[in-house]
């Protein structure tokens, strides 16, 4: 009716990672309000954690402030508000956090994946993570205290337990990390560490199947291989590790093996929440959100999941969901933002609207271990070598937010390239003053 003002429908979106925030970047602002709500105040980029827990990059060149990427939208209906939502009521349409409650009309859920432990809850203390810059961070300062310390054991027995590195799982990420912490063994030790001798490192990874990258080409497994062995990594396939007491991994077949560090990359589930105001159960396997090929979650009304949280099966080519990829997150944020465009497009010209269900397009998928060494798997081709870690460079500094940090990233690498210093290998300890206790009796 003309002159009738009409309430814009506000969406509520949890999680500002790569799906929230692309959505975030391509719904119609002057249709809706938006609320984002994540329990970080930034953005930040998973594939490079492994580069922060090693010390090649700083956490600032891979994050980047949610409020500044929203301020560039210039929307007055956009707004982000710091929180953790760990309640959801889907009858009273409200999302919780410590903080407060927010009311939606539409709600998309995009908060990923958390560590899964698979029933070994004892792990969770004794273990290093790398599903977060803070467990990034907290990965890279005790690398860097262990070899501090390990730098001043004079019995070689004793330094050669200090510096066990164990790596679970030899996915992207365990290759990764084992890669880089490889590349410190190889290229740090002698030149910052003379009192460590480079046999007295050991660095291992377990992967209960029987090839690396378990997603990718034999072909790139086997380089992995190869390149992992001129880093003196160690592999073990078809490993699976029982037990860790915080010294010592228990493997399937009873053998023990000692471990200073273990580096958990084995396994995700998607992030849990208490869903109120329904009988069913919205969840499927690996705790994922089921949704329909428009990304609306089963059986829960103006709910979407989108990223690794959401369990697609209708993509004709993916039976079995997809995989969970920065890439797959980015086109689904894009696509359910379209798709509300034109709903509330149709709804206002009285149209019917007409929605486009989701395609991946699968744009390969690539690991590098360590410098001058990657392998890239694309639909018609492989790469490994110099020419695929140019690729993964290239791929991952265009991917990054803001022009600062690709520029920071950049330099950092050119810099780490030609003489392998880095400042970024400082162990600055938190404290507040008067000092604590542990600065003064250390
Ligand atoms: C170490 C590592 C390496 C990876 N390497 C690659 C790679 O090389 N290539 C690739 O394609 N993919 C890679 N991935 C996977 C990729 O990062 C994910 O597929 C992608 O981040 C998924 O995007 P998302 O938006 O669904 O979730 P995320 O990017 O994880 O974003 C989720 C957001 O939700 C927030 N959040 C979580 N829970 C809550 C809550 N309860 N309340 C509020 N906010 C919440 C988080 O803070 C985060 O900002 C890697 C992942 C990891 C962990």
């Amino acid at each position: 009716m003309e002159g009738m003002i009409t309430r814009k429908k506000k969406i509520v979106v949890i999680g500002g990672g790569f799906a929230g925030l692309n959505f975030v970047k391509h719904v119609d602002l002057k249709q809706y309000d938006v609320t984002l709500i994540d329990r970080n105040n930034f953005h930040c980029f998973p594939p490079l954690f492994y580069q922060v827990a090693s010390a090649g990059l700083d956490p600032a060149s891979i994050c980047f402030p949610l409020r500044r990427e929203l301020r560039k939208l210039h929307s007055p209906g956009l707004a982000f508000n710091m929180g953790e939502v760990k309640r959801i009521d889907v009858a009273g349409k409200a999302v919780y956090t410590k903080e407060e409650c927010v009311g939606y009309d539409i709600l998309i859920i995009a908060a990923g994946t958390t560590n899964n432990f698979f029933n070994m809850p004892q792990l969770e203390k004794s273990v290093y993570t790398l599903k977060s810059t803070s467990e990034a961070l907290r990965c890279r300062n005790d690398i860097l205290d262990i070899l501090e310390k390990a730098a001043l054991e004079k019995n070689h027995e004793v330094q050669k337990r200090m510096l066990n590195f164990v790596v679970i799982g030899g996915g992207p990420t365990g290759v990764e990390i084992a890669g880089a912490i490889g590349e410190m063994k190889r290229y740090v030790l002698p030149r910052e560490y003379p009192s460590i001798p480079q046999d007295n490192m050991s660095i291992t990874i377990l992967e209960g199947s029987d090839k690396l990258l378990g997603a990718m080409s034999d072909q790139a497994s086997r380089q992995a291989l190869r390149d992992l062995d001129s880093l003196m990594v160690k592999v073990r396939l078809g490993t699976l590790m029982k037990e860790y007491d915080g010294s010592t991994v228990k493997l399937a077949t009873g053998e023990n093996m000692p471990a200073r560090m273990v580096i958990w990359t084995a396994g995700v589930t998607g992030v849990p929440f208490q869903i109120d105001g329904t009988d069913i159960s919205p969840v499927g396997r690996g705790n994922r959100f089921e949704v329909d090929g428009y990304c609306r979650v089963k059986g829960l009304e103006d709910v979407y999941a989108l990223g690794d949280i959401a369990l697609m099966t209708a993509d004709p080519a993916w039976p079995k969901g997809h995989p969970q990829l920065a890439q797959v997150a980015i086109q689904q944020g894009r696509m359910v933002a379209k798709n509300l465009n034109a709903a509330v497009n149709a709804e206002r010209d009285g149209d019917t609207v007409r929605l486009a269900a989701f395609r991946y397009k699968d744009k390969g998928s690539m690991a590098t271990i360590g410098r001058n060494r990657a392998v890239v798997d694309m639909k018609r081709f492989h790469l490994s070598g110099f020419s695929a870690w140019l690729a993964w460079m290239f791929v991952h500094l265009i991917s990054l937010l803001g022009m600062r940090n690709k520029l920071t990233v950049l330099i950092n690498w050119i810099w780490a390239y030609f003489n392998y210093s880095t400042s970024l290998r400082l162990l600055i300890h938190p404290c507040r003053y008067p000092l604590r206790r542990r600065w003064m009796d250390d």
